[in-house]
Order: C-alpha cells, then structure tokens, then sequence
C-alpha cells in the first residue's frame, strides 16, 4: 500500500536502532489504522462517478500548461518529463479501469488515483472551490477552464503513461464488464481458498471493490464475511457473481457515497450512504429480518454482516 520509515540497512547492523524503528513503525502503523478507519476511500460506484462527471468538460479539449507544488503526487515519469509530454495534448476520452481512472489523450493516458482523499473536478481559472486549498496539480485547458486535483492526505497519485498495462495488467477483471461471467468467476474463485471479505478487497482478484461494496454484495448474497471458498456452495457462487454488480449498480445509480470525503465533481455529495443495507449499521435493526447489524475485523478492516441473513459456516 504505501512505503513504511523502515531503513534495511540500520536494521541489520544495530539492534537499538533495531528497536527505536520498530516503534516508529508501530506508531505509524497505528496512525495509518486509525486513518483507513476514519476516511471512507473512494470504491468503483464513487470513481465511476467522478469520470462520468468530468467526461463532458473535458473531452475535446487541449491541455495547455500544467502545475503543481508537490512532487511526490506526480507518480510518473518524473514532474519535468511529465509537465513537457502532457502539454499540447487533447482528451479524447474519460474512462475508469478498477480505482484508476483514465484520461486518454493522443498519445498518452493521464491516470489518476484518488486514494483517500484526491477530489479531481473541472473549475473556472480564477474561480474559487472549497477543495482548492488541497489542489497539488493543476492542469489549465484551452477553454480558461482548470482540471484540478485535490488531495489533503497526499496519498494520491497521477501518471502519465503510454502502455497502461504495464500500470493496471496485475488487476482483476472488472466487474461490471461483459467479461465478468459466472464461468469467470467461478474460476477464479477456484484458485484461492482466503474468508470471502479478505478476497473481494483483493485487486488482483476482482477489481474496484473496497470495504463497502463488498460488504454490500456479501450482505445480498447471504455470504459470512469469514466464509472461506471452498464453504461456498454453487448456490452461493451464482448468487454472490449477480450481488457484486448489483451493489455496485446500486451505488452508482446513487452516485457513490459522501460519508466523508468524496464528493462529485460538480462538489456535491453522492447518495449511496442512504441506500446501504449493512456498512455503517452496526447496532440497527437489519432492514430484512430486524436482526441487530453486528461488526467485526476482517483482513484488518471493519466489516459489518447481519448474524441471521448471514450465518456463520461451521466445516
Ligand atoms: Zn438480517
């Protein structure tokens, strides 16, 4: 996920140096807990939206100058190269791959990140948005127009890149795509054995989920977080390949959810949060049976469940 203050070389030479980096490492893992727990990251239904939003004041214009004030949010190629290639280019396209979302320009693809609080939107050059004082890079456009991208953790990123396989080839298959059919599915499903939560927030596995959403789709499934694949029934597999996509739907028929941080890009929130069954109901009555949302840690993460809809599966 992201690179911890741990130097290898004092590690192996020196044992209290060894024990002062571990507690570091131990502060700032807490801190970075506490953070994915606070800030509810963007998921495929809120990235969608952001793409869906930007498609019409960006497509058909050029980039003209680009500027920023923190190195570290320009992935790559380095800030130079990448302020150079980028200026000159015109959007042809606004699409989304997993989390990614992809500005296809003439001879390259500005991918974005949002991670956990990047806000990307389109903005008059001398009008003023709440965000802005988060902006790191601007891109102005030939209608005196700006792409901005806000990110007040800094954890996002922007690439500039003309093989975005290289980038996005480990990925899963998305979701929502015509290739996402139960065979696939099942397929891929055949090769793990991890608790069903822990799988549907791996990337690799399929792609765009986070801890919402695939609560969500175990939730309309009936699947116990902690199920692992090979307790699956066939039932189970057909049922959770047709929940995925429709939590996902859900959410983006809703526009993603504005618990927190995200926002569209016209600024205003989504209504995803209003319409959840289980994520972020523990202690309320289960919309379907009554039954008391609980909460658990699953993979590291907060994971909510109804213990009737969603029984624990005992070997
Ligand atoms: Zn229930």
């Amino acid at each position: 996920m992201m690179a911890f203050p741990m130097n290898s070389k004092l590690r192996l030479s020196n044992s209290q140096s060894q024990h002062k980096l571990e507690k570091t490492y131990h502060i700032y893992t807490n801190e970075l807990a506490e953070i994915v727990y606070t800030i509810i990251m963007p998921e495929l239904p809120e990235v969608e939206t952001v793409v869906r939003g930007l498609r019409k004041p960006l497509i058909g214009h050029t980039i003209h100058s680009m500027w920023y004030d923190w190195e570290n949010t320009i992935h790559s190629p380095y800030a130079a190269e990448f302020s150079a290639r980028i200026v000159g280019q015109t959007v042809k396209a606004v699409n989304r791959r997993a989390k990614y979302i992809l500005i296809e320009l003439d001879t390259d693809v500005l991918l974005v990140h949002l991670k956990m609080t990047g806000r990307l939107y389109v903005a008059d050059v001398d009008e003023v948005q709440h965000a802005d004082k988060w902006v790191h890079v601007r891109f102005g456009l030939d209608d005196d127009k700006q792409l901005r991208f806000s990110d007040s953790r800094k954890f996002g990123k922007v690439y500039l890149t003309d093989d975005t396989e290289k980038l996005l080839g480990h990925l899963g298959p998305e979701p929502l795509s015509d290739d996402f059919t139960l065979e696939v599915f099942r397929e891929r499903l055949s090769k793990r054995n991890k608790q069903m939560k822990a799988l549907l927030l791996d990337q690799t596995f399929v792609a765009g989920l986070g801890n919402i959403y695939a609560d969500e789709a175990l939730f309309r499934a009936g699947i116990h977080p902690t199920t692992k694949v090979e307790q699956l029934t066939d039932d189970d597999i057909v049922l959770l390949h047709q929940t995925i996509q429709d939590a996902l739907n859900a959410g983006i028929q809703h526009e993603g959810a504005s618990i927190n941080w995200y926002r569209k890009p016209d600024g205003t929130k989504g209504n995803s949060q209003d319409h959840f069954y289980v994520y972020g109901k523990d202690g309320t009555p289960c919309q379907v049976c009554g039954t008391v949302i609980n909460k658990i840690r699953v993979a590291q993460r907060g994971t909510h469940y109804c213990p009737n809809c969603q029984p624990e599966r005992l070997l």
